[in-house]
């Protein structure tokens, strides 16, 4: 109505009074005039004189056909000519057609009121419901597809954000004393970058610190050694001593007395030169573990020869079983998983106390991929306080002991890949349990 009434302005805006009989610069009539605004602007126009009669319209069949009445809307009418509105909307009808009509007081250059103009928009107002309605649902889909698009540009943005954080923490995982850690390369300079640099520069350190670690437990390990092969050789080397020098006394002060003692003396020497080569044998043992030569061992086989090894020690009952589901082929050196069970069953043997009647029990069993060795004794049981030295090379709670039995068979159970462990109750026993992997399994 407002770019309605402009035109209109600009044709009439001189005039000082209007009726229906105006012509001016090539239109006939006032109607003619509307017409023309009309074909413009695709809409109906009615101009109503102050006295709200119809002056001019660009649709006279409306009128003519007596459906809208030829004087202005009563409503209309109290709006702009007695509250003096600039303008005026409301809903009309005609019969059930129901339309919006827009009002305005049309003055001319000197403000003075020439007509009203009228503007009824005959869209029926469901139909505008309905635009209003596809616009506003054309407005959400477009606002649910904006929401849809930024909610996968954050989800993509963030995982990029989070990615090398995720690398990192995986890294940081991984992390293990003592192994190589592998650096992380990333060539961005920014925060992640920096706690990168971080990362790789503690990797090297911790490398350094393994290094250093690994140095001085092995020069630790071998000055215990030292001194405990010095104290081993030194302990025969003083009776074999005073022995001598009693030797040398007594052919001084009495020769004949001499004789006598030399066979007695020649006897002890003989004892501790005997014990100072099994020291060196034993030592040598340990020394050679490293060197297995690996290959098939059938511990059945092996553990029905070891036992009968035993089978005439007094007071000692020896009780073999076997539930083999798969064959206990393992891959070890033969000598030294002799070893270990002649070691077990010698330890085992050496816990029963003389007053008791001794019975021991080797049980072997295949469970899926292991073979797992019992060895149970009716013993005396590890008492609590040397339950975590058992394993140390030198520790032994017997005089003739070397104590290093169990370090050498764990030394050898660990070579081929198997685990020992011991479960004891004080009084009644101990059970050494060892478990070596099959071999049939290590070659699927
Ligand atoms: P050694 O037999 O020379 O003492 P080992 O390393 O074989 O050395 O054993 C270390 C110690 O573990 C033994 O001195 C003994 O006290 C204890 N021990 C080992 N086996 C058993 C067992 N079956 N029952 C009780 N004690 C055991």
């Amino acid at each position: 109505i407002q770019s309605v009434y402009i035109e209109v302005l600009h044709k009439l805006e001189f005039e000082t009074d209007l009726s229906s009989g105006w012509q001016a610069g090539g239109y006939a009539s006032l109607d003619e005039l509307l017409k023309k605004f009309s074909n413009v602007f695709f809409t109906d126009i009615n101009l109503y004189d102050p006295q709200a009669e119809l002056l001019a319209t660009s649709r006279s069949e409306i009128f003519e056909n007596k459906l809208i009445c030829s004087r202005m809307h009563p409503a209309a009418f109290r709006e702009l000519a007695i509250r003096n509105s600039a303008e005026f909307v409301h809903e009309e009808n005609i019969g059930s057609l129901r339309y919006l009509s827009a009002y305005m007081p049309f003055r001319n250059s000197d403000n003075k009121l020439l007509a009203y103009l009228n503007l009824p928009y005959f869209t029926r107002q469901r139909v505008l419901t309905m635009e209003i309605t596809n616009l506003v649902v054309a407005f959400v889909n477009f606002y649910v597809l904006l929401i849809t698009i930024s909610i996968f540009i954050a989800v993509f943005v963030s995982s990029r954000i989070t990615q090398p954080l995720r690398m990192l923490q995986s890294k940081f995982g991984e992390i293990t004393f003592g192994k190589s850690n592998e650096k992380i390369q990333y060539d961005a300079r920014d925060e992640i970058g920096v706690l990168v640099s971080e990362y790789n520069h503690m990797v090297d350190e911790l490398a350094i610190s393994a290094e250093k670690l690994v140095r001085s437990e092995r020069e630790s390990a071998w000055r215990e050694m030292a001194k405990q092969i010095a104290h081993e050789i030194k302990n025969p080397l003083t009776p074999m001593k005073l022995s001598i020098q009693y030797l040398q006394r007594s052919s001084e002060e009495d020769p004949d007395k001499q004789k006598k003692n030399l066979k007695r003396i020649t006897r002890t020497l003989i004892e501790q030169i005997d014990h100072l080569s099994a020291i060196a044998t034993e030592f040598s043992n340990f020394a050679q573990m490293p060197r297995a030569n690996n290959e098939e061992v059938d511990l059945e086989e092996k553990i029905r020869k070891i036992s009968g090894l035993f089978l005439n020690t007094e007071q000692i009952e020896i009780d073999t079983s076997f539930d083999l589901v798969l064959p206990a082929i393992v891959f070890a050196d033969q000598e030294q998983i002799s070893r270990v069970f002649i070691n077990l069953l010698k330890n085992a043997i050496q816990s029963i106390p003389e007053d008791r009647e001794g019975k021991i029990a080797i049980r072997l069993e295949t469970d899926r991929d292991v073979a797992r060795v019992k060895v149970m004794d009716n013993g005396r049981g590890i008492p609590e306080e040397l339950r975590d030295k058992l394993f140390q090379p030198n520790f032994t709670t017997k005089s003739s002991g070397m104590g290093m039995g169990l370090a050498i068979v764990k030394n050898i159970i660990e070579n081929a890949g198997g685990s020992i462990l011991y479960k004891t109750e004080l009084g009644q026993g101990t059970t050494f349990i060892v478990e070596l992997p099959l071999y049939a399994d290590r070659q699927s």
